[in-house]
């Protein structure tokens, strides 16, 4: 009998900006109490700054933002 599936993987989840939903709005750099948001083309998150939160998720209007 095959060993149950016990491999956990513990790689952090991550918010992300995907580039090409992203209109670089700038609400969710606004939403951001880490300010790991960058201004850009597309708009990015700096992951050792980000705490998970789901702020700027929640606020995007394009949906471009997404846990990884
Ligand atoms: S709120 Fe959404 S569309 Fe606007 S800059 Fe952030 S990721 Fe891009
Ligand atoms: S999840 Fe929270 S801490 Fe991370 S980038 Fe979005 S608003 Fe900032």
């Amino acid at each position: 009998m095959p060993p149950k599936n016990n491999n956990k993987i513990y790689k952090k989840m991550a918010y992300k900006i995907n580039p090409d939903l992203c209109a670089s709005c700038g609400t969710c750099a606004g939403e951001c109490p880490q300010e790991a948001i960058s201004e850009g083309t597309p708009y990015s998150i700096n992951p050792d700054l980000c705490i998970e939160c789901g702020a700027c998720a929640d606020v995007c209007p394009c949906e471009a933002i997404s846990l990884e």
